[in-house]
């Protein structure tokens, strides 16, 4: 017999998280029940919070509260060089090896070959214009080192040379293992492959 509707609803909802399967929401919600309202109410907030307040920044495609975000309105920041990434958590990582002080561009995504449906969705077009300005100098591509990656660098690498031929263009030096993903590289070895960018 299923769990009441109430119950099953939430272990729905909670089995659409990644890496959760039907059998980790069920004990969330257990542990949910057990915990008591304030638990909860508590995640609840957390929840709407997330909703009414989150935004896109319009500049970066990153998610803040604010738009354009604190590091885009920063003016201390190096308003010469983009770092082009895949997703927020990227830019965490890159924030956190302290060798960066520019403005970042999240694409939301890489192109992945055999579905290149997918391109419409990602912020190209967007970083396309920022590379427009006549203050960026640089471009440093800093997606993954795998085929979805590569294929996404050769074809922004191949826009912006079109588009500004000046605009330098850079990666992240050799280092980052083939098919690592930024998001969990330790923050010695993405600080040097960041400073040693070709
Ligand atoms: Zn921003």
């Amino acid at each position: 017999m299923p769990y009441s509707r109430s119950i099953e609803k939430l272990i729905k909802a909670f089995s659409k998280l990644p890496t959760v399967g039907p059998r980790t929401a069920e004990r969330f919600v257990f542990h949910l029940l057990r915990s008591g309202k304030k638990d909860v109410g508590e995640l609840t907030m957390a929840l709407k919070n997330l909703i009414d307040n989150i935004k896109s920044c319009e500049l970066c495609w990153d998610f803040s509260d604010q738009s354009p975000c604190e590091i885009c309105s920063d003016t201390r920041r190096d308003q010469t060089k983009i770092c082009v990434v895949t997703h927020p958590q990227d830019m965490q990582v890159f924030e956190k090896t302290g060798e960066y002080k520019g403005l970042y561009h999240i694409l939301r995504g890489v192109i992945k070959p055999g579905d290149e449906q997918n391109v419409k969705f990602l912020k190209i077009k967007e970083l396309l214009e920022r590379v427009k300005m006549p203050t960026v100098e640089e471009a440093i591509l800093a997606l993954n080192p795998d085929l979805p990656g590569e294929t996404t660098m050769m074809f922004l690498e191949k826009k912006i040379k079109e588009q500004n031929p000046q605009t330098k263009i850079t990666r992240l030096a050799r280092g980052l293992p083939m098919g690592s993903d930024v998001r969990y590289a330790d923050e010695i070895t993405l600080g040097s492959a960041l400073k040693n960018r070709m």
